[in-house]
């Protein structure tokens, strides 16, 4: 007898591996596109997911240190308030453990596995004109067939090790930290090589540092960094953020970056020099991200920036007792929060330990690796029983890059964005009927505090889903206008802003050699972008292509992106 799925809330029952709704991750935004697709809209969904588990990000991020850069209140789903009300979060920054756990809760009370698949990674999705239809397949050669695809597949998911040569001949470990074992690694007494002083490597610094024996850290870029003042959480403020929830999701969905407090509307110049120091003092004793909220325009002004900027290079200087080191860390080279500014616990001040040292790569590159360790330009070579790459990821584009994906005509992922990734809202992608990209390049995804615009895309796909359904259409895909469009409002946002500053930074693709250098996300603001997508919607889906129902938007290109009471605040 043939098996058939069992099918949400009373769809059709479908042939085996055949499927409404093909998903590909379940993080944050495969979880949550999954619970609407199945219990919203009835249809039948199935996720496909590589790992074992949910989590996404913080199934594969388990290096020491890892931990929330949002704070835990805003970093959750607010879309149902039983959520909400029964999970309780226990510090203002929750560990990669705590994040792990809230998001098993939420896959676990939503009754969400029984619809994922885990350990099954996707090679290839074609799409079939004839059908209609996408034609999935896994790396275990599993068949899959759907009429819709949902690309979940992260910004943040593929890793980027370094091809730096003689990396294959190492004897010691090297891990990723994106790809962390489970069950940890024992630096006790050994001698540890860092590379990469991103968000990632300055979390890790202080905690490997703990255990090491001796711990080198290979600083190509030096980074600003900001204490995140962790801590955990009062009952009193664990109430406080029981009952005020509808006054956070206000918040956080009326803020440019989607994060939990107001951006200043001071400018540095406003005030005279004695009250900008105490503003910035007070932003640094407060911590984490907001203080990147202590003045107004600090991303869009130069001179600004400059004040901010020398303000945190003093405070290395402050920190850090020796004098050369301290000069190699704050020797830094693109404006304060042109890439996402890394918030820590005792980063600069590990250096002051007897077994933490710093090689300034600016000075005496990596040449090789040896099967000893590190060689360096000069011929120094550090010995070492493990490598710690914390270098980060092909970002943005680079985990759908990473699956054979073929649109109409044969047209491939690969041939569509080999200039850079070219998108309309981030949401679709021309050539690619019925397939949407959650948090896809050029939406404001990794310049906000993620769930929000997560919640955001899910609900607008899914609501976009159920008005074909309704409304008898077949497919939908952007027309090459709206996709001109939205790339040259997308640049257009970025250059009103100092983020292109930061010319090595992986918002541009520049981490990955030979990625097309296209500044990625979407920088016009979260509040801005929901009203633009709302907008589109009320003007029957304007710039996207409609098959098959009666009297619906064909292409038009939109004019501008100004939706009425959208705020012209850029969204950094
Ligand atoms: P992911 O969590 O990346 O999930 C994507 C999933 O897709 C993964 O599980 C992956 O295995 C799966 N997948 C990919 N390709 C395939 C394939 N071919 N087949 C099958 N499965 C596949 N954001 C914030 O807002 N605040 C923070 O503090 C913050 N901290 C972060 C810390 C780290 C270390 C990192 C790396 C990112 C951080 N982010 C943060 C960004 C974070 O990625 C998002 O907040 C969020 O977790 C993204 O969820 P997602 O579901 O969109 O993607
Ligand atoms: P990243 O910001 O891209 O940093 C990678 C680091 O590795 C950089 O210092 C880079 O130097 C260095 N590097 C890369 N290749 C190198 C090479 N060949 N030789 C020497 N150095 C090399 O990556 P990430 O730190 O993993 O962070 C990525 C993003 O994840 C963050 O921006 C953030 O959005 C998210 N994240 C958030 C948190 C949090 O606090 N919640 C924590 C971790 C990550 P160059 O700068 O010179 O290229």
């Amino acid at each position: 007898m043939a098996m058939t799925n069992r099918d949400g809330n009373g769809g059709e029952a479908k042939p085996d591996g055949e499927f409404d709704a093909l998903i590909i991750g379940a993080g944050f935004s495969g979880l949550y596109q999954l619970h609407c697709l199945r219990d919203r809209l009835g249809l039948s969904a199935r996720v496909l997911e590589t790992a074992d588990d949910v989590g996404g990000t913080w199934y594969w991020n388990r290096y020491p240190g890892a931990r929330c850069d949002s704070e835990s209140h805003s970093y959750s789903y607010y879309f149902s308030k039983e959520l909400l009300d029964e999970w309780e979060w226990t510090e203002r920054y929750p560990a990669q453990p705590e994040i792990m756990r809230y998001l098993r809760f939420v896959a676990d009370r939503l009754d969400l596995r029984r619809d994922i698949q885990f350990e099954t990674k996707v090679r290839a999705c074609t799409y079939d004109e004839a059908e209609n239809r996408w034609h999935v397949e896994t790396e275990a050669g599993e068949h899959f067939v759907a009429t819709y695809l949902i690309s979940a597949v992260g910004c943040l998911s593929a890793t980027n090790v370094p091809d730096i040569p003689g990396r294959d001949d190492f004897e010691g470990e090297w891990y990723h930290t994106g790809e962390w074992p489970h069950d940890g690694v024992d630096f006790h007494g050994k001698r540890v090589g860092q590379i990469g002083t991103g968000s990632t490597g300055i979390q890790a610094v202080p905690v490997i540092a703990e255990t090491a024996g001796q711990l080198t850290v290979f600083q190509r870029t030096a980074n600003y960094s900001v204490p995140a003042r962790n801590g955990p959480l009062t009952p009193e403020r664990k109430r406080w953020m029981r009952e005020k929830q509808d006054e956070i999701r206000e918040i956080i969905r009326s803020t440019p970056n989607a994060h939990p407090f107001r951006i200043s509307e001071t400018k540095v110049f406003d005030v005279d020099e004695d009250e900008r120091r105490a503003l910035m003092e007070k932003a640094w004793e407060t911590g984490g991200l907001r203080f990147r909220a202590c003045f107004q325009d600090l991303l869009t002004s130069k001179a600004s920036n400059d004040v901010v900027a020398a303000f945190l290079k003093d405070k290395i200087r402050e920190i850090v007792k020796d004098k050369e080191t301290a000069e190699a860390l704050a020797d830094i080279d693109h404006p304060y929060a042109a890439k996402r500014p890394p918030i820590d616990t005792n980063y600069f001040e590990t250096f002051n330990r007897d077994n933490v040292t710093l090689i300034n790569l600016r000075e005496d590159p990596i040449r090789r690796i040896t099967p000893r360790g590190i060689r360096l330009k000069s011929g120094r070579e550090i010995a070492l029983d493990v490598i710690v790459f914390a270098t980060g990821f092909d970002a943005m584009s680079g985990p759908l890059l990473r699956i054979d994906v073929t649109g109409r005509d044969g047209l491939t992922i690969q041939e569509a964005w080999s200039a850079g990734p070219r998108t309309y809202l981030g949401l679709q992608v021309a050539g690619f009927p019925n397939m949407f990209t959650v948090t896809g390049p050029g939406s404001p995804s990794v310049l906000c505090n993620m769930p929000v615009p997560i919640e955001q895309h899910v609900e607008w796909i899914t609501d976009c889903i159920a008005y074909m359904r309704k409304n008898g259409i077949s497919t939908i895909e952007p027309s090459e206008d709206a996709v001109e469009s939205w790339v040259a409002h997308v640049n257009d946002c970025a250059n009103k802003t100092l983020l292109p500053e930061a010319g090595h930074s992986w918002y541009l693709g520049a981490n990955v050699p030979g990625k097309p250098r296209v500044f990625m996300p979407y920088a016009g603001g979260m509040a801005r972008y929901r009203a633009i997508c709302e907008d589109i919607v009320a003007k029957g889906y304007e710039g996207f292509v409609m098959d098959g129902g009666e009297g619906q938007a064909a292409g038009t290109r939109p004019a501008d992106f100004t939706p009425a009471g959208a705020a012209d605040q850029p969204g950094v």
